[in-house]
């Protein structure tokens, strides 16, 4: 048997992209390396969202050539693959910087692989395939392998929304839906080898807009409507979302559709509306907050979560200060903040007044503090109550496993490895640095 070693930087995009490359290449006889070393294929899947995330590949790339001539020094081949937004962005720039590279995949046309592969073993040489085929690449995929108990299924790809901050637009390609009968028959599967949570992706998932047979248009509440109807499955989770999409039936969903988990992940970016205009979120700070207000209406005990930048082109003291009081404000569960970083092609990347990294470090420190005193506050309310656990996987301590609340605290406690996959409920005792701990009940 062949081995496969796929590293995933970046998303659960990309982490789900990883796994259906393993599916597809599964039938070419490629099972799983636990290492690169013992692969006769190396896929990378990559992340352009930020400048660090690109550079990493090169760094591996470096370290690949390495492995690979020490191999071809024995008679062993090795195949190196990129995959993903760096793979997209750079396209034949990539092949030229790092010649080590056989083959090169854009998001959108990994599915391609087995043929290029094919081709390079024939011909020799380089394969490269970076165009937009719509929706090909979800219709060409082998059904889904097992995943665990808690399973990505991307249902929408893309973005059109082009903050100004942001490559994804350029790297994913146009928003497009998957049909709701492919969401269906994909999750299914998913739990039919196992999975008991599903997390539904997509850059903009609450944008989903699937088309059915008859004509009409699906939402994403009607879409988990119709998964809360698959015995077996026990939550629904999805991420990301943007506050221009978040639909009243969505917002109601979350009272109503009892599978759908109480955590949303929204990113606002910013407080300041002149922030929030030059990145073209294309809402106000207001809007937002009074979304949050409406979505907490309708479920009391949802948990927040977002993302931030700091240091935007032009941030002012006072912007700043607007986005440390929109956080006091919300009061988060769990965040994801970053220094902005200029993408090359991107409008704010030729924005005249760019802040220095100083600024940028102090701010986002400033941001993290308050942020992991919310997150902290939020996981230290837990503590004394009872929560229902979804048990993955077993946790560091002999005995233990761990598993999800509905708020998505890793929660660990002492239980039988018969539990894994079941919802047991734990009461939660203490709170360690990143995750809870109780006793089942
Ligand atoms: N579609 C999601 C949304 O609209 O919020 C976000 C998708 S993006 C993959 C994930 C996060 O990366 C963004 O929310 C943003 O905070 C961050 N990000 C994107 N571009 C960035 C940049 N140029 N510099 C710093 N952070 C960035
Ligand atoms: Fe990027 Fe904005 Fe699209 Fe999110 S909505 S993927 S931040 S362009």
């Amino acid at each position: 048997m062949k081995k496969l070693f796929v590293k995933t930087y970046g998303c659960q995009m990309n982490a789900y992209d990883s796994a259906r490359i393993a599916d597809l290449l599964a039938p070419l006889g490629y099972g799983a390396a636990a290492a690169p070393e013992d692969a006769d294929m190396v896929v990378l899947n990559t992340c352009h969202i930020r400048e660090k995330a690109a550079e990493k590949v090169y760094s591996e790339l470096g370290t690949l050539r390495a492995l690979k001539e020490e191999k071809a020094g024995r008679g062993d081949a090795m195949l190196i693959a990129v995959a993903g937004c760096v793979a997209q962005a750079e396209g034949e720039l990539m092949l030229q910087r790092a010649p080590v590279i056989d083959l090169l995949v854009g998001p959108q046309t990994y599915h391609r692989l087995p043929e290029m592969i094919a081709k390079v073993a024939r011909a020799g040489g380089k394969a490269l395939q970076t165009d937009f085929p719509a929706l090909e690449k979800f219709d060409a995929l082998p059904q889904a392998g097992p995943r665990g108990v808690s399973a990505f299924l991307t249902v929408q790809e893309g973005c059109d929304k082009f903050c100004t901050f942001c490559v994804v637009p350029y790297t994913r390609g146009a928003e497009l839906s998957r049909a709701p009968g492919a969401v269906l028959a994909e999750a299914q599967a998913l739990v039919a080898a196992g999975a008991r949570e599903l997390v539904l992706l997509g850059q903009n998932v609450n944008a989903y807009r699937g088309t059915a047979p008859d004509g009409k248009t699906w939402s994403l509440a009607r879409l988990c409507a119709a998964l809360a109807k698959i015995e077996g499955l026990a939550r629904i989770r999805y991420t990301t979302s943007h506050p221009r999409d978040m639909a009243d039936d969505l917002i109601a969903a979350h009272r109503d559709n009892d599978k759908l988990m109480p955590f949303l992940h929204l990113p606002v970016q910013s407080g300041s509306d002149t922030v929030l205009a030059a990145m073209n979120r294309q809402h106000r700070r207001d809007d937002y907050l009074a979304l949050i207000a409406r979505i907490r209406d309708s479920r009391p005990d949802i948990a927040i979560s977002s993302d931030f930048i700091v240091g935007f082109p032009g941030e002012t003291d006072a912007d700043f200060e607007a986005t440390m009081e929109l956080v006091r404000t919300v009061k988060f569960a769990q965040t994801f903040s970053f220094k902005y970083s200029k993408r090359p092609g991107t409008p704010a990347a030729a924005a005249l007044k760019q802040i220095s990294e100083k600024v940028k470090d102090e701010r986002l420190q400033a941001l993290q503090q308050l942020l992991l005193q919310q997150q902290n506050d939020f996981n230290d309310a837990q503590i004394g109550r009872t929560l229902d656990v979804l048990f993955e996987k077993p946790g560091r301590e002999p005995g233990q496993l761990v598993g999800r609340s509905p708020y998505l605290h890793p929660i660990h406690a002492q239980a039988d490895a018969s539990t894994i996959g079941k919802v047991a409920q734990v009461r939660v005792d203490v709170r360690t640095a990143n995750s809870l701990k109780g006793v089942l009940v």
